[in-house]
């Protein structure tokens, strides 16, 4: 659900379907969340390239001979975090706005802590090269060492998603007691004569008897994503038995036949 129509809604009281506490939603985030995702994998891989470039400084500080390889050696650390960091938060903002379903674990896991674990690739194996090799001189090894470790600490925490969205998380909707359909807006209009609104899945309000989505949520939702420029998303999922729907007064009321009650 979001709020994003520019009237003065109605306030609204909210029980939850499941009979535990409504979770509150932060409203749907937009954006083109493929693109965020290449993105977040070139940092990362980058980040990587750079994580070679700390490598090479130690173990063959005659290639790339331009500047001092223990300044070489810094400076490869600490742009491999800041690419690492800037991919992580891409990688997150993407989850946000297509999430992952807990219905798959094991992808839900993977979208969620693929940022830590890039992390992880990013810094243990320079750390791991650089303590296991012979040749590299003690000061080397302790400023190498400590660097990295700081950095992927850092690096892990920045992109550890400490509240993960699921897909059913933002596919919450809601409905009046009295009404034959669901709503993904809240502040709809329909709902401005009903003080209680009930929140739960797609599936809780079908079997409380209603029927399918809203049709002004559902062209408002249409509206947003286009004028974001944003992937319009499947509604199928939220569209319920949409082909069976037979006229009734919220749909009338969505083509403007009839004016609102309130
Ligand atoms: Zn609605």
């Amino acid at each position: 659900m979001a709020t994003t129509r520019k009237r003065t809604p109605r306030q609204h009281t909210f029980v939850s379907a499941g009979g535990g506490a409504v979770t509150p939603t932060t409203g749907r985030a937009t954006g083109n969340s493929g693109l965020l995702r290449v993105l977040a994998v070139v940092m990362w891989l980058l980040g990587i390239g750079c994580e070679v470039i700390a490598v090479l400084a130690v173990k063959r500080p005659e290639l790339l001979d331009f500047m001092p390889s223990m300044w070489r050696m810094v400076g490869a650390l600490v742009i491999d975090l800041v690419l690492v960091i800037i991919g992580s938060q891409c990688w997150k903002k993407a989850n946000r706005i297509s999430p992952a379903s807990r219905k798959s674990p094991v992808k839900f896991w993977l979208w969620n802590n693929l940022g830590v674990i890039m992390s992880v690739i990013a810094f243990a194996p320079f750390i791991l090269l650089l303590l296991t090799d012979k040749n590299a001189d003690g000061k080397t090894k302790k400023i190498g060492a400590v660097l990295a470790v700081v950095a992927l600490v850092i690096a892990g925490l920045t992109s550890y998603d400490f509240s993960p969205v699921a897909q059913e998380d933002i596919d919450q909707v809601c409905w009046a007691a009295g009404g034959s359909v669901y709503h993904i807006y809240e502040d709809c209009y329909h709902l401005d004569r009903t003080e209680e609104l009930t929140v739960g899945s797609v599936e809780e309000a079908q079997a409380a008897g209603k029927d399918r989505l809203c049709y002004t949520c559902q062209a408002n939702y249409q509206a947003d994503m286009e004028a974001q420029g944003s992937e319009v998303e499947d509604l199928n999922d939220l569209n319920g038995r949409a082909d069976d729907a037979d006229l009734d007064a919220d749909d009338l009321m969505d083509l403007d036949l009839i004016p609102d009650a309130a």
